[in-house]
């Protein structure tokens, strides 16, 4: 198992937002969150990045325990991360954010690079441009391309459908496909449960700091609870 989520319970001040929520991906898959807002899945990517502490419980990255390592240190490990709200430096060209993603590493970076342009022509078009100039989906692409540049082993993507247009959003989880058919691991949290349901191997379905469900993507898709509550009603 490459990622291992082991019963954490996660505080804001008095609330708690995790209680007790285990996660496993094993290397090759994709395994998506679901569930409401404030279900708790942003806050559990949070944590296995390192952008939250743990209460209690485990996060494990290669059998190796990652709960108090800090979050550039997990970067470097592996947990290649794009941020919900996408986060890229708005005064900088597209290539100098792209560039930004390979800060872990030391060398030539003239082959990620090329791949990203590849997987994502727009950013090719677009190298020289100010980041914060671009389009939603074009930022969400960019936060993307740049997390990759850190060759992940395991890439965290939260909500990467969200504010997009419907063409779009099919763009990204193709591309979210191919990346995986390339050999990086996603865990990939989404408000769009349909699409991620679609693409996903498993899923895990959260509801108020708990996971209620847990089983292979297709089965959950023809689910007549998850179908309910999160397909529109089937
Ligand atoms: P969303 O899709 O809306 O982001 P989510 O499933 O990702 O939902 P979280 O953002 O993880 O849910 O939130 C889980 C719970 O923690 C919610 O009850 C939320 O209100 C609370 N929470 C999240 N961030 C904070 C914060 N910074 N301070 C206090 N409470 C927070």
């Amino acid at each position: 198992m490459l990622l291992e989520v082991n019963d954490i319970h996660v505080h804001y001040g008095k609330i708690e937002a995790l209680k007790g929520v285990s996660v496993e991906v094993n290397d090759g898959e994709i395994v998506t969150l679901i569930g409401a807002n404030g279900a708790g899945k942003t806050t559990t990517l949070k944590t296995i990045s390192g952008l939250r502490g743990l209460s209690s419980g485990r996060v494990l990255f290669e059998g190796r325990d990652i709960s108090r390592m800090p979050g550039h240190l997990r970067v470097i490990a592996g947990l290649g991360q794009a941020p919900e709200g996408r986060g890229v430096f708005p005064g900088m060209t597209v290539h100098d954010n792209l560039l930004m993603g390979a800060y872990t590493r030391s060398g030539d970076f003239s082959a990620e690079l090329a791949e990203a342009y590849e997987l994502f022509p727009r950013l090719a078009e677009r190298r020289n441009q100010p980041a914060g100039t671009m389009s939603g989906g074009e930022q969400q692409m960019l936060a993307i391309g740049r997390a990759l540049m850190a060759k992940p082993k395991v890439l965290l993507l939260d909500e990467p459908s969200m504010g997009l247009a419907p063409l779009l959003v099919q763009q990204i989880f193709s591309i979210i496909e191919e990346i995986n058919r390339r050999g990086t691991t996603v865990l990939l949290v989404e408000q769009n449960a349909q699409q991620a349901l679609k693409l996903a191997h498993r899923a895990y379905v959260l509801e108020t700091g708990r996971v209620v469900k847990s089983a292979p993507a297709d089965e959950l898709l023809n689910d007549p609870d998850v179908q309910a509550a999160y397909l529109g009603g089937g």
